[in-house]
């Protein structure tokens, strides 16, 4: 009897283990399971996510393909924008002062190192050059650093043909326009008349025509370091130059040669002053105040 009841005893024990093994194998079984699914829920997840990523990625490069208009529209708004300020620092509304660094005649080697002080003081100026063989690099420099990249007219011949007509000024404009467009893609749409608009005389106001027919306006200056006579201007004779014709001017368009060294010598105190009288740099642009 009890023998019998041993073995029952085993038996249920037995029977005991086998449900134990059983029910472990299928907690561990499902668990496993979950745990798979939850892996496969986290990658359909980052699918969505990349998916998204995918689809705001085909919008943006929809919007890339149209980035020229984008980028111009910005441009147009933004130099609207400082146009508005000009008129607010005319009337006295508004206590911000403008400078406007130019630089003509180039691009000369000396060019490279005012680029280089222009960098060095996260300032952007404008470049009214001509047009040189074997220079490219220096128009796409001045494009690529954000400068204001300005027509000259091509030879800038004044008394040898430039301002014989009409047409032998706006063909060098043409000229010179279609040649820097070629190497930047850039189209200038501001003219500086060699030795100023004055030069022009009675031909002036036809040139000015023509020139509006093209979308360009043309500009002069209001300051300038003395460096275009054909004196050459020791250092300290620019600076004189720079302080007289810039003071009590709330925008001032400096004129400057980036040939010649009396300037270039300057260029950092003329930076330094500017910035101490509470001026901001920017390059010029078709809708300033100071285009016309
Ligand atoms: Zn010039």
């Amino acid at each position: 009897m009890e023998s019998r009841n041993n073995k029952v005893f085993r038996l249920v024990i037995v029977f005991l283990c086998i449900l134990i093994i059983g029910l472990a194998y299928l907690y561990f079984y499902y668990k496993k399971e979950n745990r798979d699914l939850r892996y496969s829920l986290t990658s359909l997840e980052s699918i969505e996510i990349v998916s998204y990523n995918v689809d705001s990625i085909d919008k943006q490069i929809e919007d890339f393909k149209n980035i020229d208009d984008a980028i111009k529209n910005k441009y147009d708004e933004y130099y609207t924008n400082i146009a508005k300020l000009e008129k607010k620092i005319n009337n006295g509304e508004s206590s911000v002062k403008i400078a406007y660094l130019t630089f003509d005649d180039g691009p000369y080697d000396l060019t490279y190192k005012v680029l280089d002080t222009l960098k060095a003081n996260n300032i952007r100026a404008t470049f009214f050059v001509l047009g040189k063989d074997g220079v490219e690099d220096r128009y796409k420099r001045i494009v690529n650093e954000g400068h204001t990249l300005a027509n000259h007219t091509y030879y800038h011949n004044i008394g040898k043909g430039l301002y014989d007509s009409v047409d032998s000024f706006i063909q060098q404009v043409d000229k010179l326009e279609k040649y820097l467009y070629d190497i930047t893609g850039y189209k200038t749409t501001l003219v500086r008349f060699p030795g100023g608009s004055a030069t022009a005389k009675g031909l002036k106001d036809d040139i000015i025509k023509e020139l509006h027919n093209r979308g360009y306006n043309y500009v002069d200056w209001t300051s300038e370091t003395g460096d275009g006579s054909s004196k050459k201007l020791a250092e300290k004779d620019t600076w004189t130059w720079y302080q007289d014709t810039t003071r009590d001017k709330n925008i001032i368009v400096l004129l400057m040669h980036d040939y010649n060294y009396s300037t270039f010598n300057n260029l950092q105190r003329i930076i330094d002053d500017l910035k101490n009288r509470g001026f901001i740099f920017l390059p010029l642009h078709n809708k300033s105040m100071m285009a016309n």
